[in-house]
C-alpha cells in the first residue's frame, strides 16, 4: 500500500517541527547526564562499541547498486500479483538468492482467501454509449507495459452487474457524504464517483456502501499524482490519462476468512457471507475514464474544494450520466489460494532465540519496481552483506531474520498471518521488527516508528553516507525536513498500512522503517515498472544500496547490543506530547476525567527511564556478565509489550497495542492513545475515564519493566 501511507505520514509529521524541538533537547540532555560514560554507543560497553562501529562503517557502504539493479530488473519484469504463478516465482528467486549468500531459508505457506478478478467492465449507459477500456496501455520504449497486467479492479472488491445515476462524491469521506446529504443527494442505488486521498481506499468503500451505493468508482485525479503535478510518464514520472491505481478495499489486517488467528491447513474459516468484505463491485479507473463519467455530470453547485484538477467544471450530479458495470472473480471456484512468506536466517550465537527482524512484501499490483520490488531488494543486500560478515567471522550474538512477505497489498496479509502462527516465540523474542515499504523511489530520506527505535535510526543515519556524496543520509535529511542545529528532523508515528502492524498493533513488538521517495505517479499501476524506476525513481540504484545498507548497520546493532538500545526517554517524552490534547478535549466538555494521573504515570516512565540510562551507561563501562544482559534485555522487552492490552481495543479486539493506531475513519492517518480518543470521539464520559485510568495503570506497568531491568543492572 504505502507511497500514499509514507507520503500522508511523512508530510504530516513534518508540521510537527515544533515538537521535534523538543524531543531534540530530551536527547541532548539525556547525553549530558550519561556524560561519564566514555562508551560512544548506546547499549555496548566501550571495547564491543569500538568494534561495533568499524563493522557497521564497513557495512553500510558494502551494499552494491549493480547488484540492486539486477535483483530490481530480475524481479520486476512481470506483474506478480499475490496468488499468482508469477509470485511463486519471486519466491523462488529470493530464496535461491538466500541460500546462494549461505543463509539457513524457511517458508512458511497459507492457504488465504484471495479472490482474483477473471473480467470487469465499465460502461457509460447515458447520455451516450461507449465502454470504457480499463486496461493500461502500452507505452512507448517500456517493454514491461506490453505484458500481461492484472485487471483493473479493487482487490476484495464486491461481484455482480449493477447500473445507476453517477454522483460525484468528492473524496469519498465521511465528512463529505455529510456535505451531499446537508444538500439533499443520496448515492443510494446509484453509482459513487470518488478521487482518491485523504483517506485509505477501504474507508471509501465502506462509506460508499453505509450511504447506499450500488457501485463505487475511485479514480486518481491530476491534481493528485497526474499532470497537474508534474510531466506524465513516460516522459515524466507522474500518472499519465490512462493510468490506473489498484489496491485493496479490505480493511481488516489478515486472510479475511481466519480473524485474528493463522490460516495453517486445519484452521476453521469462515463462509464467504460471514467474511467482513465489500459487498458492492469497487473499480479504480484512470482520469481519462474518469472524464468521460464527470464531464457530463450535472445538478447542484460545486461545494469549495470539491473541483478537481480535470479541464472542465465538475457537478455532483445525480445523472445525467449513467453507467454500468460488471465484476466478476473466481470466489466460488478458486477462492483460496496460496500464499508463501520466505525467511533467511542467521542464527545467534549467544542468544538464538532473541529475534531480530527485518522484512519487505513482495507481492505487487503491476511489475511493482517500486512498491515493493525496491524494499524486496533492500532487504536482499542487508541479507547478502550481513551474511558476508557472518563467513568473515562476525556472527552476531542475536538471531537475524530477513523476511519477504505474500499479499500485503491484499491487507498484510502474509505478515499477519505469520505474526499469529508464531504469537508465543515472537512475544517472548522479539527484539524489534523493521519494515522495507518503498524502499527507493526518490532521494528524499523519511522514517517513522516506535520512538524507542528513533535515535537508533538517527545514529545509524548519522554514519551512512548520502548517495550523492553530500556528508550523510541524516544530514540531507535534516536539509530536506529544513531543520537546523542540534535539532531532530521529526519521524512519523506507527499508523497503518503496512506489514508492521502484525508486530507493532498486534504484539507491541518496536518497530521502525525508512525509505527513500520522490515524486511519482505510478503508485499500483502497471506502469511501476524497471524503465520508470531506471528513468525517474532511482536511476542509478544507489538510494536501492543505501537503504540495504541502512538495514545492514540496524539489523546488526539490534543482534549485538549488550543492552538492547531502546530509547525510553524519548519514548515517554513522546507520549507526554499527546495528553495536552486529550485534557482539551476533556476540558471543553466540562468533564472530571482523570487525565492527571495519565500525565503522573507518564512523567513516572521518563524519570525510570533516565534512571535506568544512567545505570545502564554506567554498567556498561565495564563488562556485564551474559545472564545478567539476558536478564536486563528480557525486562526491556516487556516494557512496550506492557502498553498492549489482551482484549485489545473496545471496535477493534487484535490491535492490542494503545499507543498507536491507524485512525479507523480513515484508514492511513495515525490516532495515538486509541483507547482514550476513540473514547473521547464517542462522548463517553464514563468510558473516557476508565480508559484514562487503564493506559495509566499499563504505564506503570511500563515503568515496572524498566525498574526490573534496572535492578537486573545491579543485581550481584
Ligand atoms: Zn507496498
Amino acid at each position: 500500500m504505502p507511497v500514499a501511507r509514507m507520503h500522508w505520514v511523512w508530510s504530516a509529521a513534518r508540521s510537527l517541527s515544533v515538537t521535534s524541538f523538543l524531543l531534540g533537547v530530551g536527547t541532548a540532555e539525556l547525553h549530558a547526564q550519561s556524560a561519564a560514560s566514555p562508551s560512544p554507543m548506546v547499549g555496548f560497553s566501550a571495547p564491543t562499541a569500538d568494534a561495533q562501529r568499524r563493522l557497521e562503517d564497513d557495512i553500510v557502504r558494502r551494499p552494491s547498486a549493480d547488484i540492486a539493479r539486477r535483483h530490481s530488473r530480475a524481479l520486476s519484469m512481470e506483474a506478480h500479483v499475490a496468488g499468482t504463478p508469477a509470485q511463486a516465482r519471486t519466491r523462488d528467486y529470493v530464496l535461491e538468492q538466500m541460500r546462494a549468500m549461505g543463509l539457513k531459508t524457511e517458508v512458511r505457506t497459507y492457504s488465504v482467501f484471495l479472490p482474483h478478478a477473471t473480467s470487469v467492465r465499465l460502461w457509460r449507459t447515458a447520455p451516450t454509449e461507449k465502454e470504457l477500456l480499463l486496461r493500461e496501455p502500452a507505452v512507448a520504449s517500456d517493454s514491461t507495459s506490453e505484458k500481461w497486467q492484472y485487471p483493473a479492479v479493487n482487490g476484495y472488491s464486491g461481484s455482480g452487474e449493477v447500473a445507476g445515476d453517477v454522483v460525484y462524491v468528492n473524496y469519498g469521506l465521511i465528512e463529505d457524504y455529510a456535505r451531499l446529504d446537508s444538500l439533499g443527494i443520496s448515492v443510494e442505488g446509484r453509482i459513487a464517483v470518488a478521487r482518491y486521498g485523504r483517506s485509505f481506499r477501504g474507508i471509501k468503500s465502506r462509506e460508499a456502501e453505509r450511504h447506499g451505493a450500488v457501485a463505487l468508482l475511485i479514480y486518481s485525479d491530476p491534481q493528485n499524482d497526474g499532470y497537474v503535478r508534474g510531466d506524465v510518464y513516460p516522459e515524466g514520472p507522474m500518472r499519465n490519462w490512462d493510468g490506473v491505481q489498484r489496491g485493496s478495499v479490505f480493511n481488516g489486517a489478515g486472510d479475511p476468512a481466519t480473524p485474528g488467528y493463522a490460516s495453517t491447513a486445519n484452521a476453521p474459516r469462515l463462509p464467504i457471507d460471514r467474511m467482513e468484505l465489500p459487498h458492492i463491485p469497487v473499480v479504480p479507473i484512470s482520469y481519462a475514464n474518469a472524464s468521460e463519467l464527470l464531464a457530463g455530470l450535472r445538478g447542484r453547485d460545486l461545494p469549495t474544494g470539491w473541483q478537481g484538477g480535470l479541464p472542465f467544471r465538475y457537478h455532483i450530479g445525480p445523472g445525467p450520466v449513467r453507467a454500468r458495470i460488471a465484476v466478476s472473480d473466481d470466489r466460488t471456484t478458486q477462492g483460496t489460494k496460496q500464499i508463501y512468506d520466505t525467511f533467511g536466517i542467521v542464527v545467534g550465537s549467544e542468544l538464538p532465540d532473541e529475534l531480530v527482524i527485518i522484512g519487505a512484501h513482495r507481492d505487487a499490483w503491476g511489475p511493482g519496481a517500486s512498491d515493493n520490488v525496491s524494499g524486496t531488494v533492500s532487504v536482499l543486500e542487508a541479507a547478502r552483506v550481513v551474511a558476508e560478515a557472518v563467513r568473515a567471522g562476525h556472527r552476531p550474538k542475536r538471531t537475524i531474520v530477513f523476511a519477504t512477505w505474500d499479499a500485503e497489498e491484499w491487507g498484510l496479509i502474509g505478515s499477519t498471518e505469520y505474526v499469529e502462527d508464531d504469537s508465543l516465540r515472537l512475544r517472548r523474542g522479539a527484539v524489534a521488527y523493521l519494515n522495507q515499504d518503498v524502499a527507493a523511489d526518490g532521494a528524499r530520506f523519511g522514517a517513522g516508528g516506535s520512538p524507542s527505535l528513533r535515535a537508533l535510526l538517527r545514529d545509524v543515519a548519522r554514519h551512512t553516507p548520502d548517495p550523492r556524496g553530500r556528508g550523510s543520509v541524516f544530514a540531507e535529511w535534516q536539509r530536506s525536513a529544513a531543520i537546523v542545529d542540534t535539532t531532530s528532523p521529526p519521524m512519523s508515528d506507527p499508523g497503518g498500512g503496512s506489514d508492521f502492524a502484525g508486530f507493532y498493533n498486534h504484539l507491541g513488538i518496536p518497530i521502525v522503517d525508512w525509505g527513500f521517495a520522490g515524486e511519482s505517479g505510478t503508485y499500483h499501476s502497471q506502469y511501476d515498472d524497471f524503465e520508470w524506476m531506471s528513468r525517474f525513481g532511482d536511476t542509478s540504484f544507489a538510494y536501492h544500496a543505501t537503504a540495504g545498507g541502512i538495514g545492514a548497520a540496524m539489523v546488526l546493532r539490534l543482534a549485538n547490543a549488550d543492552i538492547v538500545p531502546y530509547d525510553y526517554v524519548e519514548f515517554a517524552r513522546t507520549m507526554q506530547r499527546y495528553v495536552p490534547a486529550i485534557e482539551r478535549q476533556v476540558g471543553s466538555r466540562g468533564w472530571t476525567a482523570p487525565t492527571p494521573a495519565l500525565r503522573a504515570a507518564i512523567a513516572r516512565m521518563e524519570r525510570e527511564a533516565l534512571t535506568f540510562a544512567v545505570a545502564r551507561d554506567s554498567a556498561l563501562a565495564r563488562t556485564l556478565p551474559g545472564p545478567q544482559r539476558r536478564a536486563v534485555n528480557t525486562a526491556l522487552r516487556e516494557v512496550e509489550r506492557a502498553l498492549t492490552r489482551p482484549t485489545g481495543l473496545r471496535t477493534r479486539p487484535w490491535y492490542r497495542n494503545l499507543i498507536y493506531v491507524a485512525d479507523e475513519d480513515n484508514g492511513y492517518a495515525n490516532m495515538p492513545f486509541p483507547s482514550v480518543n476513540e473514547a473521547i470521539r464517542d462522548d463517553d464520559e464514563g468510558l473516557v475515564a476508565r480508559e484514562l485510568t487503564d493506559l495509566a495503570r499499563r504505564f506503570d506497568a511500563a515503568t515496572h519493566a524498566l525498574t526490573q531491568a534496572r535492578m537486573a543492572l545491579t543485581a550481584p
